[in-house]
């Protein structure tokens, strides 16, 4: 038989890079998700909503979380062949979301169900996950709330933000397609909880401490926050990320920028300006703040000192623009006399890497 010549897999890797660019157009999520508020670490829940970083999957992992989606829509298919009354959208015709804190905290429900054969008048919150062999066996020998807390606390946030009572979770084996499904119910006093983390993350305009400060520690090593908490790597420049930026709670999600006193839509949210200034703390493992001034036209500097005593300014050339601080691949050049004295002499000279 002929064999079709290299490159091999071409067609492969476009569909997996098809993936990638449509995830990489997608941008970060505008709120706080439900779906991530049971995480152990409060300050990669603060991190994420801050669009500190964006993990960047493969185009073959990006396949397989669309696999899960799909799951859903085979799932709500076979609950109705059954005679269950599955509603994706709510009272309004909407598809199911709920909100919180001024449209800063939220999610959007798999649907909702009546007629479930364990209790046929009771309305459920539907949540459904697809888990490999391993975590599947898992989840049958534990229950959910013990071997995936994250889901539980999602169901938590859903039924407490709908009213509903109870939740149906329903799971796959990946490799068997075996089933399993649990009824989960409301726990009020947690909810309450994972609510008050939620406005105490989208309230704090720093970071939160970490979970441990050992780079070690089991829950950081394979973080993907790791670079920014434990190493030298300055988070994305955004609006999230800036000093300037404050969210409104004005029930849609809105946030504004104290330095053009106005309001600033999630699309420009994601491109910033160049009067960014990183919220300093977030620099910590750079360099410390010790001073902050405004410069003529309004631009703010911010003066940061290093361990061993050197100095460099966050602001409007010949000062470092926060695109720099994060370029720069060994921080210390930041500090460097030279390049200090080659930006003042060229103020059009960027630092790039
Ligand atoms: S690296 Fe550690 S401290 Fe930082 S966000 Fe991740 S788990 Fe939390
Ligand atoms: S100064 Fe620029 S980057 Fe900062 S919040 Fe305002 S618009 Fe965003």
């Amino acid at each position: 038989m002929a064999t079709i010549p290299e490159p091999a897999n071409a067609t492969v890797q476009a569909v997996y890079r098809l993936h990638e660019q449509r995830d990489a157009q997608a941008g970060h999520r505008a709120h706080l998700g439900a779906s991530l508020i049971g995480h152990p670490c409060t300050r990669y829940l603060w991190l994420t909503w801050r669009w500190a970083h964006k993990e960047a999957f493969d185009g073959r992992m990006l396949r397989l979380f669309e696999a899960g989606r799909q799951f859903e829509a085979r799932i709500v298919a076979e609950l109705r062949a059954i005679g269950v009354q599955v509603s994706e959208v709510d009272a309004n015709g909407r598809q199911w979301r709920v909100n919180d804190h001024g449209g800063h905290f939220g999610g959007s429900l798999d649907g909702a169900a009546l007629g479930l054969p364990e209790a046929p008048a009771t309305w459920h919150v539907l949540e459904f996950k697809t888990h490999n062999a391993k975590s599947f066996a898992d989840l049958k020998a534990k229950g959910v709330q013990a071997a995936k807390p994250m889901h539980w606390a999602q169901m938590q946030t859903y039924m407490g933000l709908t009213g509903m009572d109870r939740a149906m979770y329903i799971a796959e084996n990946k490799d068997t397609s075996e089933l399993y499904s649990e009824r989960v119910a409301f726990d009020p006093v947690e909810f309450e909880r994972l609510r008050a983390r939620a406005l105490q993350i989208i309230e704090s305009p720093e970071p939160p401490p970490r979970i441990s400060n050992d780079p070690a520690w089991w829950q950081c090593k394979t973080c993907a926050m790791h670079p920014i908490c434990h190493g030298e790597q300055a988070p994305l420049v955004n609006c999230r990320t800036c000093a300037h930026s404050t969210p409104v709670m004005d029930g849609a999600g809105g946030w504004r920028c104290e330095r053009h006193n106005t309001a600033i839509d999630t699309g420009r949210q994601h491109s910033g300006c160049a009067g960014h200034r990183y919220i300093p703390l977030l620099l910590e493992r750079i360099a410390e703040k010790v001073d902050a001034w405004d410069e003529p036209g309004g631009n703010a500097a911010v003066r940061y000192r290093m361990a061993d005593g050197a100095e460099f300014v966050n602001g409007a050339p010949p000062h470092f623009s926060s695109v720099e601080i994060r370029a720069a691949k060994h921080k210390a050049m930041l500090a460097d006399p030279q390049v200090q004295r080659i930006k003042a002499d060229f103020p059009d000279a960027r630092m790039v890497a």
